[in-house]
């Protein structure tokens, strides 16, 4: 961690998928993960399964006396078919959104054969089968959704805006200040952000390890290592 005369480097992953997600590993496990992140001397992580939180506070308890901080978030789905990263200060928040995006969600049970298994592991080590279907648009649209997710103390910020699935760069071919957000993800082609002139992060969108470990990690500056102050700094990036 390096301090400079802004603030505190830190390096960060706000976008990582567990086991719980159905295209996630199972070795993905929420206690793998912080032990990748503290490997890779990462500061902050979010994990963000697909429209579930379900292992975010494994990962939370796990990371307790650890030189990590593990925010709960998720990926949701837009009714427009655009993923959309959405990180909380704390596991009350996500789970708050969480019931919020379940009841949002159409009731289709998973196919495991299909779709793959969705492992949630609780804080003691037991396990279950996450039954409803993760891998599904909800009806939240995307527009007024920062503001719906502040609502819940939580941070907005469109996935993988360059990818050519499930971003606002494949569903709408353009980002402008209107739709919201002060942020976004970028996958490696910065261009869309830079035109709109909204700052943006790069995150692993890990489903695996070796993803995890092949990636180039990337920082920002705060004001201080803690929940609050990654909020502030991340909100208050500046465009390139
Ligand atoms: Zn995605
Ligand atoms: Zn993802």
């Amino acid at each position: 961690m390096n301090f400079t005369e802004k603030g505190v480097e830190l390096y960060y992953d706000f976008h990582i998928h567990s086991c719980l997600s159905p295209c996630g590993s199972d070795e993905m496990t929420p206690q793998m993960i912080v032990d990748c992140a503290l490997a890779k001397e990462l500061d902050c992580i979010a994990l963000t399964d697909h429209n579930i939180s379900g292992n975010c506070l494994t990962a939370i308890r796990y990371a307790e006396g650890k030189d990590l901080i593990v925010f709960a978030g998720m990926e949701l789905q837009t009714a427009e078919e655009i993923h959309v990263i959405c990180i909380f200060p704390a596991i009350d928040n996500a789970l708050n959104f969480e019931a919020y995006v379940k009841a949002a969600l159409p009731t289709i049970k998973n196919d495991i054969r299909y779709f793959g298994n969705q492992t949630c592991i609780r804080p003691d080590g037991t396990t279950y089968e996450e039954e409803q279907m993760l891998s599904v648009s909800s009806d939240i649209p995307l527009y007024g959704l920062y503001p719906l997710v502040s609502s819940y103390g939580g941070l907005a910020i469109p996935a993988h805006i360059d990818r050519t699935s499930f971003s606002i760069g494949s569903v709408l071919g353009v980002l402008d200040k209107d739709m919201g957000f002060p942020l976004v993800e970028v996958w490696k082609d910065p261009t869309l952000a830079d035109k709109a002139g909204i700052p943006y992060i790069q995150s692993s969108d890990a489903h695996n390890i070796d993803a995890f470990f092949e990636r180039e990690y990337h920082s920002f500056i705060a004001r201080e290592k803690s929940p609050d102050g990654i909020f502030d700094a991340l909100k208050n990036l500046s465009a390139n």
